[in-house]
């Protein structure tokens, strides 16, 4: 985990020492299958965590955290679209404090499942003080996503849409930012950073090409 953390912070992914010392407390190792090798769990690479679906590369909840790290400050709330194994939603719960609120939103039932296993193994306290939510719904489902005490300060989602969600954009506090994935499905998309400026207009800026798993509507929710 060290090494991994120290070669990430070389390459310049993990600028924030914030960031760095929260996914320090937070090990990979709770978060992938059981009987995972180390040296995949600690190897700069997705797995498969079942239905499909994967836990990110550490470079890219690295990064993402980078862009996040300003607006995941002490005491904001926080949505994590896709929290899929719940190691990026506990990650943002150690960066938000005790004041902090971190919403982590899974449309399979039994991903919500396994990671709040993984997360009662990592780091029981966010669970236990309600700074850390793992709920099972689709993100873009209008009601689900009203009932989720936003807006927020920042929103990372986890999974690519193929447009910019207005739903979402809606669920940010003015000033703050979301880091989303948005392009086309099983092709490489483009790792949007969208700021929320205090009038209320929004600027995108687009970082990098990378490759997630589709961000689904409820119709599709089985996929
Ligand atoms: N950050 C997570 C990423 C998991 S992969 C991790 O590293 O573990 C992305 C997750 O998004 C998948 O688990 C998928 O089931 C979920 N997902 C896709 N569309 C969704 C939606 N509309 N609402 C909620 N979750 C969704």
């Amino acid at each position: 985990m060290e090494s991994l953390i120290a070669d990430m912070q070389q390459e310049g992914r993990v600028r924030s020492g914030r960031v760095a010392d929260a996914m320090r407390r937070i090990d990979r190792k709770h978060f992938v299958p059981p009987g995972t090798p180390d040296h995949m769990t600690y190897t700069d690479a997705p797995l498969p965590i079942g239905l499909s679906q994967t836990i990110s590369a550490p470079h890219m909840h690295a990064s993402c955290l980078d862009l996040l790290e300003p607006w995941l400050r002490p005491g904001a709330t926080v949505l994590d679209v896709g929290s899929g194994s719940g190691y990026l939603t506990a990650v943002m719960g150690e960066l938000v404090g005790e004041s902090g609120r971190v919403a982590g939103v899974e449309k399979h039932r039994e991903l919500t499942e396994h990671s709040t296993r993984n997360v009662t193994a990592a780091a029981p306290h966010l669970l236990k003080s309600g700074r850390i939510s793992l709920q099972a719904g689709n993100a873009l489902d209008d009601s689900f996503l009203q009932g989720l005490g936003g807006p927020f300060d920042a929103i990372h989602v986890g999974a690519a849409a193929e447009r910019l969600p207005k739903a979402l954009v809606q669920q940010l506090k003015r000033g703050g930012r979301m880091v989303i994935p948005v392009g086309p499905q099983g092709d490489y998309q483009v790792l949007q950073v969208v700021d929320k400026n205090p009038d209320g207009g929004v600027r995108i800026e687009d970082l990098m090409y990378v490759r997630y798993v589709p961000l689904t509507r409820p119709a599709e929710a089985g996929q």
